[in-house]
């Protein structure tokens, strides 16, 4: 890749603040650096908001929210289908940024912006089913009619791990009900977002629905507009510990709420699986986004008659990766996004490597400039490392093991979280009973991959509450209202 397409791509965005349909710059042209993860190379500077512009911004949203619900439906569907269309045609422009800036390799990238472009595709889908219902009363005087309307301004943060579909998952159902939005990418990913409120524009979103905030005074900019009594939504994705905090802020409004928190997703292998196929969903459900996904098996529960036949075959594939820059050809693990993240990750391998864990493969960050971790294999994990309770966020496998179907559940549900499940069996049987008893939002049976647009994405406990995706993505940006009609 050659250093003037990187840059022709970085030079493509807006690096200001979208308000009301205008690139405008912060509050005393305050800016703050994007750096690249491979490098740690400044790629921009991006505008700085303060408190008055995330006023201007929720101002903003405010002023279109009627005449933006009121747009008819088919309209609204149209502008993301024809959304879904130039992102599709700028892939790899738009995957060679998303690399830039959060360092995954570039066919992560590409898997990204196909997943994060379906919000649109589905959502302009549903932008025109929305409908409600017409009852007669039980005592026959009345006539019951029930509408949707959409909430209102919403506020959306993401985080920097999926720079785009953590956006569209929430920008497209908002786009569907009528919803007018203020964004707040990630501070050390806000590229990809800005790039899309050009294309939102482009696509024919009128002035004022999107409007885009980057900030680092992400609290201080962030509460008055929660705050904010115009403010009806607010849709959050990143930690659970950050989610709380809004959660809080937000009950002053009692706003609608959604949460995607954090992850600490098990990952079951019975004796009686396809081990080949429980090795492949295992570098699936670990490897994407290198292990930073909220998705990620962080870890893995064998059944103690397979684990070292699962052990060995999984360490073969994570030892052949190849690790280094994004950017480049055949590169399978790019850095991690910062250095912040990659002590964390060397944190938690050391220990519970010091807790008596065994390293099949890495276990340690290589030299040299970028966040990169080796990916690694940890077996004979004990219970009492920290990894079994945190989430990981890197490539890290920690293998621990079982002997009873009841101790792999009683297991894999012994944490706050409860996002995502992973198990693998052949045994029909068995795989309704473990759906059933695992305490997560989502599970995945004889896959690694459970995302998809066409599914309700959401967790239960500390992984949050709300759904995004899935004929239930768009209720989260819709109110019910009850007419009640008398007969006379
Ligand atoms: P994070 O630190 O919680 O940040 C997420 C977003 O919240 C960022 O935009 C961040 O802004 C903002 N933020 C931080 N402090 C804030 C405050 N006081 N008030 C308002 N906003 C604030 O999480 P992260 O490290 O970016 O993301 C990783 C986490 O996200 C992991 O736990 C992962 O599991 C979770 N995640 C969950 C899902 C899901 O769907 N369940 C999906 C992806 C990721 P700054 O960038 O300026 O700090």
């Amino acid at each position: 890749m050659s250093d003037s397409r990187e840059t022709q791509v970085v030079d493509a965005v807006n690096p200001q603040l979208f308000i009301g349909g205008q690139w405008r710059a912060a509050e005393g042209g305050k800016t703050f650096p994007v750096e690249d993860p491979s490098t740690g190379k400044i790629l921009v500077e991006v505008a700085d908001a303060g408190v008055a512009d995330g006023k201007a911004a929720i101002d903003a949203a405010v002023a279109a929210q009627q005449e933006w619900a009121a747009t008819p439906p088919r309209d609204r569907g149209e502008i993301l289908r024809k959304a879904f269309e130039i992102i599709t045609e700028r892939t790899d422009e738009l995957a060679l940024l998303m690399t830039l800036e959060m360092g995954k390799p570039l066919a992560e990238s590409k898997a990204e912006i196909a997943y994060g472009s379906e919000f649109f595709r589905w959502f302009a889908e549903e932008a025109v089913r929305i409908s409600g219902r017409y009852s007669i009363a039980p005592n026959g005087a009345t006539r019951l009619l029930t509408l949707k309307q959409p909430v209102g301004p919403c506020l959306m943060i993401t985080p920097w791990n999926f720079p785009l579909a953590m956006g569209t998952r929430k920008i497209g159902p908002a786009i569907a009900a009528g919803c007018t939005m203020v964004v707040k990418p990630a501070a050390l990913t806000p590229l990809s977002m800005l790039r899309l409120g050009d294309i939102l524009a482009e696509a024919g979103l009128p002035d004022g629905v999107l409007n885009i905030v980057t900030t680092k005074s992400t609290g201080e900019v962030m509460e008055p507009i929660i705050r904010d009594p115009r403010l009806r939504k607010l849709t959050f994705t990143g930690s659970t510990e950050v989610g709380r905090s809004l959660v809080e802020q937000s009950a002053q409004g009692l706003l609608r709420v959604s949460m995607e928190l954090g992850g600490n997703a098990p990952f079951i292998v019975f004796d009686d699986a396809d081990i080949d196929d429980a090795v492949d969903g295992a570098m699936l459900a670990k490897m994407r986004n290198i292990g930073e996904a909220c998705t990620a098996a962080n870890r893995f529960i064998v059944h103690e008659s397979v684990a070292e036949e699962f052990g060995t075959k999984l360490t073969a594939k994570m030892a052949d990766l190849s690790v280094g820059r994004g950017t480049e050809d055949g590169i399978k693990v790019g850095p991690l996004v910062e250095a912040k993240q990659r002590d964390k990750v060397a944190e938690l391998v050391d220990d519970a490597v010091d807790k008596g864990a065994t390293i099949l493969t890495g276990g340690s960050a290589p030299d040299g400039e970028g966040y990169y971790y080796s990916p690694t294999v940890l077996s004979d994990v004990p219970l009492d490392a920290r990894i079994a309770k945190e989430e990981v966020f890197g490539p890290v496998a920690p293998i621990f093991t079982f002997t009873e179907e009841e101790d792999a559940l009683q297991m894999a549900n012994d944490t706050e979280f409860g996002l995502v499940a992973y198990a693998f069996t052949q045994d029909y049987s068995r795989a309704i009973r473990v759906y059933e008893a695992l305490e997560t939002g989502m599970v995945g049976i004889n896959q690694g991959i459970v995302s998809n647009p066409a599914a309700p994405f959401g967790g239960v406990k500390a992984s949050g509450f709300g759904r995004e995706g899935g004929a239930e993505g768009i209720e989260e940006y819709l109110e019910t209202k009850y007419v009640g009609l008398a007969l006379g």
